[in-house]
């Protein structure tokens, strides 16, 4: 005899769901499509494979049989702590380091701690769009600072803002404009809060804001391993800061944030500069080249430090530079191409983000470069001749 059947339960979730997850939208990522055949250059990711280390340590990891994963891993994350602090010296040491699961988990745990209610974020706009996420789900406001596509923002408006924390992403995301050292410093003179210096880029720069550490207690850099490193599958990053800044973070995380082959591999990454080095030179060799390309095909390309180039392809006939990029980003994807495109704000909507792939992708980005303009100039000459009268 089957039991005798029950109504459902009702539970209406929007009167549970607390009032900043309720009213947040969710970060939307970049496309990350399961079938091959595509040219991803829309997520940043590295097109050469990590270091050979990586995958040994791995391994050694693993062993035969895997059996070490029946342990928790350290809860700390103690070896990839000294081993950051070693890669970056200035006289950090481990008590300066916070390993997260990604930088996200990072920038998160920043915001747990330092943002709230009654304590404002801030951030650049544009800048990377998963920090108003992050705020709204602790229910912080966000105070906002443009800047321009030439790379100026106002220190006094940061200074003004009212943020309890300030994120400066450095090299910026998505415009690849780098900030000078001395621009970080006078906003961490100016500023009376916590400024992160988000560093996702910063392999790819001149210069970046680990030697201002000394200076200043104020002054949070992230880094990831996502980009340079060539493991965003691994998920691993860190922060560089003040010990009570670490100790204050420290309270916040999971308590095994990272798991045992994260920790493993991010240490070996670590160990391994003159590969990295390597891989990097390459790909600042490729974006410079791109650049150039991109620019001899009548492209506006911003001067970039990441591994990505902003670039806004010359409006096609009729249309506006926001429409020509659009129309850009739908021929790219119809060949299989994927780059990022972000027309909510005006500011970006003439540009797509290319990110700085293999040389064989760089080629087939370019010839659809070519033939985007083409495939305008064709369809602005066929409108044309079906304008003219016969
Ligand atoms: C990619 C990126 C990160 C995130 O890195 P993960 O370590 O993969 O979480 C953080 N900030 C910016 C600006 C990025 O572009």
């Amino acid at each position: 005899m089957s039991p005798p059947e029950r109504a459902r339960k009702t539970f209406d979730l929007s009167r549970h769901i607390t009032a900043a997850v309720g009213a947040q939208k969710a970060y939307v990522p970049g496309d990350q499509p399961s079938e091959s055949g595509w040219v991803k250059l829309n997520t940043n990711e590295n097109p050469f494979p990590p270091s050979p280390r990586v995958a040994a340590a791995i391994r050694a990891e693993l062993g035969t049989d895997a059996a070490s994963l029946r342990l928790y891993p350290n809860p700390a994350s103690a070896p990839l702590r000294a081993a950051a602090a070693r890669y970056h010296g200035h006289g950090l040491g481990a008590e300066n380091v916070l390993a997260g699961n990604g930088s996200d988990d990072v920038l998160n745990l920043l915001v747990r701690a330092f943002a709230d209610a009654s304590k404002p974020a801030g951030m650049l706009v544009p800048s990377y769009s998963l920090y108003p996420v992050l705020s709204g789900l602790n229910a912080a406001a966000m105070r906002t600072v443009p800047v321009g596509l030439d790379g100026v923002f106002d220190t006094a408006a940061v200074a003004a803002s009212g943020a309890n924390i300030f994120f400066l992403t450095n090299p910026n995301a998505p415009l690849g404009i780098a900030f000078a050292p001395e621009k970080i410093a006078e906003v961490l003179e100016a500023f009376d809060g916590l400024l992160v210096v988000d560093e996702a880029y910063a392999p790819f720069a001149r210069a970046d804001a680990v030697p201002l550490l000394t200076r200043f207690p104020n002054l949070v850099v992230t880094r990831t391993f996502s980009k340079a490193f060539a493991l965003a599958g691994i998920r691993a990053g860190y922060a560089l800061a003040d010990a009570a800044v670490v100790a204050a973070l420290d309270k916040v995380r999971d308590s095994y944030n990272l798991d045992r082959l994260a920790q493993a591999a991010a240490v070996a990454a670590l160990e391994d500069r003159a590969y990295y080095d390597g891989i990097t030179a390459e790909i600042k060799r490729a974006r410079d080249a791109a650049s150039a390309a991109l620019r001899g095909l009548g492209w506006r390309v911003l001067p970039s430090e990441a591994n990505f180039l902003m670039a806004s392809p010359p409006s096609a006939v009729g249309k506006t530079p926001a429409e020509t990029a659009a129309a850009v980003h739908a021929f790219f994807k119809s060949r299989k191409i994927l780059v990022r495109y972000f027309p909510s704000n005006p500011v970006t909507a003439p540009f797509l983000r290319i990110s700085v792939g293999s040389a064989r992708e760089m080629e087939t980005l370019l010839a659809a470069a070519a033939a985007s303009a083409d495939a305008d100039s064709s369809s602005s000459a066929a409108d044309a001749a079906d304008a003219a009268p016969r």
